[in-house]
């Protein structure tokens, strides 16, 4: 690496020097001892050795011992060279290492200063808090060369955090995994640990470190080795955790953590910020709320309106006060109150707004002076109120010029109204009474209908029961022979008639009860007699038809409390009319103690009803189906009188029913109570 400061010497080139400076010496003393010694040696031992063959083999030994003398020392020197020469190899290789290592560092520390960098101006460029947050996640995976970095934001509500920001790999990785912020075991990985404690959690290796057990398995499959997560405040509190991801492990140096709590706190700074300044456009809209509020109501009086201080000086008025002074807004802002009106009124004006400083309200009728020297009648009502720090007086005045007028008007329509009032009351009074009579007049009129046709019915009955009587007689021939003919048109004539006054019965049955004059017998009575006896007289008929009649009654019906020949003529219609109504099987009766009443239950294998029918059954002159008229002979009126009674006598019948299946009818009495 070139260094600026200059050139230098090469410390590589000194040390050859050195080097070879020294194996010189080396040399140079090697050949001077050599030679010193071969020299003095061959002297010294041809001086002590006497024979020639003896110097010969000592001089042998000599040269043998000088050269295992100097291959011990050559042994020694390079030996001790090779030594050298490796503990410089390794201190070699050591410092490569180092420096590549440090290098490797530099790149990563430089590399997430360019990411900072990216988040501050993400910062400064980004005015909503979730877009800054996915910027500040592309900033750290594009520059500061991570795999993965999301913002967690915690929900107050499940407690979950949530990603509010993901950037770089994951691969479905969020959808697989659940963190959360209390201390349940999804809540005990580094995002949560960080959330709760406040402070960074970093984990250099994510296989070995037990807090990141729970999403391990998914970790490793996405390469995640290492992994970091440093909280986010808002206000002051944890409310989320930025978290990256690094594809090998012991990424995360105090450097790389100071850093990286550096882009969270910034984080955190600018959510501030944002939040601070939302608040501010928040407080500032409701201001322009407030005071295009305020100019509506000012502008919408249907009078003027002002505010002026305790001196006299405008403050605020409506466009209305410009239109009738005619005065324009900087004339006005120049003016003082008193300037509005006629001389002769200003001394009780003035005292009118001294008064309203000191007990805070007053009014005063005077002539408001308009630039053009016209004046109108005014009412001005004042309130002292603080404005801006000012004792101020606000006001209103109406124009009362047409007060006068208004009030007379005023006093013509309620004089009006009064009197339409009046003949209003009269005009109700009499209308309820004519309706009170004509109520009367209807209800005596259906009286004396049925008080009518009650007594009508009972005159038809004599000749009636004449007819049938002597027809009886012709046609036991006690007044002479009959033809064929004659027999059969006399049968007719008495079936007809037995019809009429079967029909006659029963409208006077039901004249009587609907004129409140039919008579029913309150008495304890043995309801199983009745019913017995009811059964007993339709029982020739149900034979006569090819039916079963089947009666069931409860030993332990007891007494009953209302009128057994009504009774009988209820349990005798149903029982007729199942008969009527049915071809084959059988017609039930069944009578038991239900519920503190007798209940008779009339069921018949017959035609049945359809459900739309049920209703009709129980209206007089109701017969179901005009078809089944010409079938069955009837009056329609058996039911609804039935439903009478009952009802007189405190019980009631209901119907149940299936078209073509059968029907079934209940009575209900009630028990005697012995009272
Ligand atoms: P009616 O004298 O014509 O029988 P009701 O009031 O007794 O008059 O009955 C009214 C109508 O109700 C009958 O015409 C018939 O259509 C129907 N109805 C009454 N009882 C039965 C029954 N057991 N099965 C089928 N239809 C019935």
């Amino acid at each position: 690496m070139p260094d600026p400061s200059g050139p230098q010497p090469d410390p590589g080139a000194s040390m050859k020097a050195r080097l070879r400076k020294r194996a010189r010496a080396i040399t140079l003393a090697y050949a001077a001892f050599a030679g010193l010694w071969i020299y003095f040696s061959d002297a010294v031992l041809a001086a002590i050795v006497p024979d020639a063959e003896t110097l010969v083999r000592m001089s042998v030994y000599k040269g043998l011992a000088f050269v295992a003398v100097t291959s011990l020392l050559l042994f020694v020197v390079v030996s001790r060279a090779f030594r050298r020469i490796e503990e410089g190899y390794t201190t070699v290789k050591e410092r490569e290492r180092e420096r590549r290592a440090l290098q490797l560092e530099a790149e990563r520390v430089g590399r997430l200063y360019a990411a900072l960098s990216a988040v501050n101006q993400a910062i400064v460029r980004t005015s909503e808090g979730s877009a800054l947050l996915q910027h500040v996640c592309d900033a750290l995976v594009d520059h500061g060369g991570f795999r993965t970095a999301w913002v967690g934001w915690r929900d107050p509500v499940t407690e979950r955090i949530d990603p509010a920001a993901i950037a770089g790999y994951d691969e479905g990785y969020f959808e697989a995994i659940d963190i959360f912020a209390d201390d349940r075991p999804e809540g005990l990985g580094p995002t949560g640990l960080a959330f709760r404690s406040g402070e960074p959690y970093v984990c250099n290796d994510v296989s070995a470190d037990p807090s990141t057990r729970l999403w391990r398995e998914e970790a490793e499959k996405r390469n995640y080795r290492g992994c970091g997560s440093f909280p986010i405040r808002v206000g002051g509190t944890v409310s989320g955790v930025l978290s990256v991801y690094s594809d090998d492990t012991g990424f995360f140096r105090s450097r790389e953590v100071e850093l990286l709590v550096e882009v969270a706190r910034d984080i955190s700074v600018a959510l501030d910020a944002l939040t601070r300044e939302a608040s501010r456009k928040e407080t500032e809209e409701a201001a322009r709320r407030e005071r295009r509020f305020s100019d509506a109501m000012t502008e919408s009086m249907p009078g003027i309106l002002y505010l002026y201080t305790a001196e006299g000086k405008f403050l605020r008025w409506n466009h209305r006060f410009e239109e009738v002074s005619g005065y324009s807004g900087s004339e006005i802002a120049r003016m003082h109150p008193i300037d509005f009106f006629a001389p002769e009124h200003r001394p009780l004006l003035a005292e009118r707004i001294g008064e309203v400083f000191q007990t805070g309200t007053a009014f005063v009728e005077a002539s408001f002076l308009s630039k053009d020297g016209s004046t109108t009648p005014y009412l001005f009502t004042g309130r002292a109120v603080h404005f801006e720090g000012r004792e101020c007086l606000v006001g209103i005045g109406i124009d009362v010029s047409g007060k006068k007028q208004a009030e007379e008007k005023r006093r013509a329509a309620e004089r009006a109204l009064r009197d339409l009032n009046r003949t209003l009351e009269q005009k109700v009074a009499d209308r309820t009474e004519e309706l009170r009579t004509a109520l009367v007049r209807a209800e005596s009129a259906d009286r004396l209908k049925s008080a009518f046709l009650a007594t009508m019915s009972h005159e038809l009955r004599t000749p009636l029961n004449s007819i049938i009587g002597f027809t009886g007689i012709v046609l036991q021939e006690l007044a002479g022979p009959l033809t064929g003919e004659q027999r059969k048109q006399l049968v007719m004539v008495q079936g007809s008639a037995r019809h009429l006054l079967e029909l006659i019965k029963d409208v006077l049955d039901l004249s009587k009860i609907e004129a409140g004059q039919l008579e029913i017998r309150r008495e304890a009575f043995d309801v199983a007699q009745v019913v017995e006896q009811a059964a007993e007289t339709v029982r020739p008929l149900a034979e006569a038809k090819g039916l079963r009649l089947d009666v069931s009654i409860a030993s332990d019906l007891g007494t009953a409390h209302g009128d057994p020949r009504r009774t009988h003529q209820i349990l005798l219609n149903l029982l007729n009319n199942g008969i009527k109504f049915t071809d084959e099987g059988h017609v039930s009766l069944n009578a038991e103690r239900e519920n503190g009443s007798v209940t008779v239950r009339i069921a018949d294998t017959g035609i049945g009803i359809k459900p739309e029918d049920l209703d009709l059954l129980f209206q007089p002159f109701r017969q179901v189906d005009s078809e089944l008229t010409r079938q069955h002979e009837g009056t329609g009126l058996g039911l609804a009188i039935c439903r009478r009674l009952a009802t007189l006598m405190g019980g009631e019948i209901s119907v149940e029913s299936a078209w073509r299946e059968g029907s079934e009818f209940s009575v209900t009495l009630p028990l005697d109570n012995g009272a």
